[in-house]
């Protein structure tokens, strides 16, 4: 298929790039590509960002039935624009379709279509250390009906905002609330799938953490309360001892593409990395012992973000005394290093946009 180009008239002013924060700014330009029941995916083009028209009774409105994906294109210090892993993106977007009655995509044509629009506003990709442009691909359903159906009328839609450096000052251990009233997922529903009901859901619980000083919640699983299963928008990982543990996915935790590509990265290290059932209580006895080393999330955002503190009920676990442990920063460095280009890609993760 080929996408058509509108270019827009307007070009706005690019924000200040030592103050983007995140997803605050939007390009100049989307991606749009409609599906229609007969016709499947159509008319793929490139236009103006602009509001887009939607029927108050859209489906998507009422019964969230919508997909979305996020990645990163990053500026080498040569010039060049970096995506990571887009591949891998899109067939997690595709594994949520899936669960979603959603029309699959052609995923190779997805990424063609994510490279075009980056190409499109590369002007808009920031320069300035550790600032990215960052990729938010989605579907919707848009058929104007109340009754609870899968849509037979979606848009797929790619939208970009240039963001900021996830710790100015570097990596900064943080502050988690283990969760044991709310629950986020549970086997057989959408845990793996990156869905909005699924952060709906996870508002209250990050809020009241919030409130209290955490930064966000550790997920325990959604029948014992027993088993960890990720950190608020992060896969989390322990190190006990020698051996380093991320829980298994199961059906209710995200399978994170920063995820994945850690274990990859400490495997070719030569250090054992265990995907198991992982309970709050064997953390808890471990780090009493003297045995939990590191603990810290994964996710594209942060990258890596270590974890000093888990408070447990009235239990406090302090982590390696808030310091940065040493796997945390070694995967921090080697995964933004293939990002930014810095480093070779030995694995070839990076795919270059021309
Ligand atoms: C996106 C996401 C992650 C991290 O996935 P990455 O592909 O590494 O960015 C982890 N948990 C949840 C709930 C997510 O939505």
């Amino acid at each position: 298929m080929e996408i058509k180009i509108e270019l827009t008239k307007n070009p706005k002013p690019k924000p200040d790039q030592t103050k983007l924060g995140f997803g605050k700014y939007m390009t100049d330009h989307m991606f749009i590509m409609p599906y229609d029941e007969g016709k499947g995916w159509h008319s793929p083009r490139i236009v103006p960002y602009a509001p887009i028209p939607l029927d108050p009774s859209a489906m998507c409105l009422h019964y969230g039935q919508e997909v979305f994906e996020g990645l990163k294109a990053y500026r080498t210090e040569d010039g060049r624009i970096l995506l990571f892993r887009p591949d891998k993106n899109m067939a997690r977007l595709n594994s949520s379709n899936e669960r979603m009655c959603i029309p699959l995509i052609d995923e190779e044509f997805a990424v063609e279509a994510i490279k075009s629009l980056v190409k499109v506003d590369a002007d808009w990709i920031p320069t300035e250390p550790g600032t990215s442009l960052y990729i938010r691909p989605f579907i919707i359903a848009i058929d104007p009906k109340l009754g609870v159906h899968p849509a037979e009328h979606l848009l797929f839609i790619i939208i970009l905002s240039p963001v900021g450096a996830y710790y100015p000052e570097g990596i900064n251990p943080v502050r988690i609330y283990v969760e044991n009233k709310y629950v986020r997922a549970v086997r057989g529903g959408t845990g793996y799938v990156k869905t909005a009901g699924n952060y709906a859901a996870s508002l209250k619980a990050q809020s009241e953490a919030e409130k209290i000083k955490y930064t966000q919640v550790l997920w325990l699983d959604g029948v014992e309360r027993k088993y960890i299963e990720e950190v608020g928008t992060m896969n989390v990982f322990f190190k006990i001892d020698d051996e380093i543990i991320t829980p298994s996915l199961d059906g209710a935790t995200l399978p994170g593409v920063t995820r994945m590509s850690a274990i990859e990265l400490l495997r070719d290290w030569g250090y054992k990395v265990t995907e198991r059932k992982i309970s709050i209580d064997e953390v808890a006895d471990a780090g009493r012992n003297g045995r939990l080393k590191e603990a810290f999330g994964t996710g594209t955002a942060a990258v890596i973000s270590p974890i000093g503190e888990l408070k447990y009920g009235e239990e406090v676990m302090i982590i390696n005394d808030y310091k940065i442990g040493e796997v945390s920063q070694r995967l921090y460095d080697e995964l933004t290093g293939i990002q930014w280009g810095r480093i070779p890609d030995r694995f070839g993760w990076t795919v270059e946009v021309k």
